[in-house]
Formats: C-alpha cells, sequence, structure tokens
C-alpha cells in the first residue's frame, strides 16, 4: 500500500467513525481504480460466529483467500462448501486447507469440504495443513465414507479422490507453504486446552492477511501479525457472555472456558495497535447472535486501544 493509499484509507476512516454509527471499511470508500487494486488477493469471510452451536444469523469459522483462482480455505467450520457457493467461489479452485485448531467450529466440515468439493468436479491435488490428528482423521474420513466415493469413482468415472490429498499435520510454528501467489507462515498461538493451536500469515505480492483463529491474548501473534494489512481476529463481547451461557446447563463451566481461551473485542483492539495493524477484522464473534449486541459496540470495544479501521465481520463479507 503506498503512503498516499494508506493515508486515505485513515483519513476516510475517521470521517466514516466520526459520521457514521455502523460498520463501514476505509476499503469500501475508495475509489474503483484504487478497489481493484487492493482486492487483488481477495479475502472472504466464510462464517463469523464463534461456537459450533448451527446458527441462523451466521455461519461457523471459515474464510477465503482467493488468488489467481486458487482458494485456499482457512478453517472449516459447518456449511464451509456451501458458503463458498454463496461467495461464488469454484470448490474445484480448491488447492489448500488451514486449520488453526480442532475445535469443532473451525473443523467440522473439514473433510465435508474435501469430499464435496471433489463431487462437484475437483480432480487436482489438495494440500491440508494443521495440527494432529489431521492425518488420521482425514483417513478415517474417506473411510467412514468410502461406499461413497467408491461408487462415484466406478458409477460416475470420477478420479480416485484419496491420493488427490496430502496432509500435512504440523506442531510448531514457521514457514507454512510457499507457491507462487502467497507465503504462508504460521505460530502458536494460545488457546488452552486445545494444544496446538495455530493463527496463520498470508503475504501474497499485495497484501499481507494474518488469521488469529482462537486465543487469548498472546505474543506470539503480536509477532506474526507485525505490519500485516488486514488482522482478522476472534473477539469475545465480555458483557454478553453470562447472557450467552444463561441458554445452556453448564453455564458455569462454559463461562469459565470462553473467558480464559478467547480474547475480548479490547484485547483484539489492542493487539492490532501493538502490531501496527492497518485494518482489524471482527470475527468468531462471541456471542455470534446476541441483538442487544450491536455492530458499533463490538466498535467502541476494539476502538479502546485500536485507532485504524474497525470492521465487525460479516458472512460473505468480501475484504
Ligand atoms: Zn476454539
Amino acid at each position: 500500500m503506498t503512503r498516499d493509499r494508506a493515508s486515505l484509507v485513515k483519513s476516510l476512516s475517521r470521517r466514516t467513525f466520526l459520521t457514521r454509527s455502523i460498520a463501514l471499511t476505509g476499503a469500501a470508500l475508495l475509489p474503483a481504480s484504487l478497489l481493484s487494486e487492493s482486492t487483488k488477493t481477495r479475502l472472504i469471510l466464510l462464517g463469523t460466529g464463534g461456537g459450533p452451536r448451527p446458527r441462523k444469523a451466521s455461519s461457523a469459522s471459515a474464510q477465503v483467500i482467493v488468488s489467481n483462482k486458487i482458494a485456499y480455505v482457512i478453517d472449516c467450520g459447518n456449511g464451509v462448501a456451501r458458503q463458498l457457493a454463496f461467495a461464488n467461489v469454484p470448490l474445484t479452485g480448491l488447492r489448500h486447507i488451514f486449520v488453526t485448531h480442532h475445535h469443532s467450529d473451525h473443523n467440522a466440515d473439514y473433510g465435508n469440504l474435501i469430499w464435496l468439493a471433489w463431487a462437484s468436479g475437483l480432480s487436482t491435488r489438495v494440500d491440508t495443513w494443521g495440527p494432529p490428528p489431521l492425518e488420521s482423521m482425514t483417513k478415517l474420513f474417506f473411510q467412514m465414507n468410502a461406499f461413497d466415493i467408491d461408487t462415484r469413482i466406478k458409477n460416475e468415472g470420477r478420479v480416485p479422490l484419496e491420493p488427490l490429498v496430502h496432509v500435512h499435520e504440523r506442531s510448531e510454528g514457521g514457514q507454512v507453504m510457499q507457491d507462487e501467489n502467497v507465503r504462508v507462515t504460521a505460530t502458536l498461538v494460545d488457546h488452552p486446552p486445545v494444544v496446538p493451536a495455530f493463527a496463520y500469515r498470508f503475504d501474497a505480492a499485495d497484501r499481507s492477511i494474518v488469521i488469529s483463529g482462537d486465543t487469548r491474548p498472546c505474543d506470539n501473534l503480536l509477532k506474526l501479525a507485525r505490519g500485516a494489512d488486514v488482522l482478522v481476529h476472534s473477539a469475545l463481547y465480555v458483557p454478553g457472555v453470562d447472557r450467552l451461557v444463561a441458554r445452556v446447563p453448564n453455564a458455569p463451566a462454559l463461562k469459565a472456558s470462553i473467558l480464559a481461551h478467547l480474547t475480548s473485542a479490547e484485547d483484539a483492539g489492542r493487539a492490532a495497535q501493538a502490531a501496527g495493524i492497518k485494518t482489524l477484522v471482527l470475527s468468531h464473534l462471541v456471542p455470534a447472535d446476541d441483538p442487544e449486541i450491536t455492530d458499533q459496540m463490538w466498535i467502541d470495544a476494539a476502538r479502546t486501544y485500536f485507532r485504524g479501521p474497525i470492521i465487525v465481520g460479516k458472512d460473505l463479507l468480501e475484504i
């Protein structure tokens, strides 16, 4: 991003937040010529709600980065394949899946995404990256669905699915992969008791994007995210947690767990400010569907520490 454009985003954003009470992005206000430049490497939020309970308002955690028609999917919450269809991202373009951690709101449709992409015509290699036991999860998934897979190979002339999928388990941070579009780096984040849990950074020619995954405030994330154009950070609206847990019988344990392993919107803003992020995107919102928590309340919470543009994540929003 040039200095002129950066200051344009900044000044537009300031004006926006002074005069509007809804979530807007600096990028949304840019002239078309600059907008096309800024969206060359596309980021689409597929699912922005935190937690495994299916909701009307938002799908579970998933994002896709699209570059040169190649789809890099980060997390596979329930509904990810259909969300990609809604986003007009062809499933046949799926090449890489990055799993941040093995909580069901991030991996429930990991196998389904690969399987349904293949059933939609995918016939090229897919690499998947994430913590153990990704390898055995993948094997067992294919085993569980062998009847359909074998039937479609024999009956519909499809290529065998299993040889297309290459699983890369990892337990440490560092460079994950690099191709002609992006360099991907991971770091360990702090999401007890789920170990390991990762954040991923995508450096493309035109922009850098960091996906925090789930974490409580964590120095590793600050280091990974330093200077990035976009940080998609999981966020908790602390005053809403009591109302959220009141709906379930295991309220005390669930509340303690939520508060111990996630980051508040205020602290997401603090992380974005400390890491010198240009645009902060709040996602994996907890609570995900409390009508009493408005976009402005999320923004105000993150604004406590972060001075740049803040976007409240919405399913299918392109950033
Ligand atoms: Zn989690």
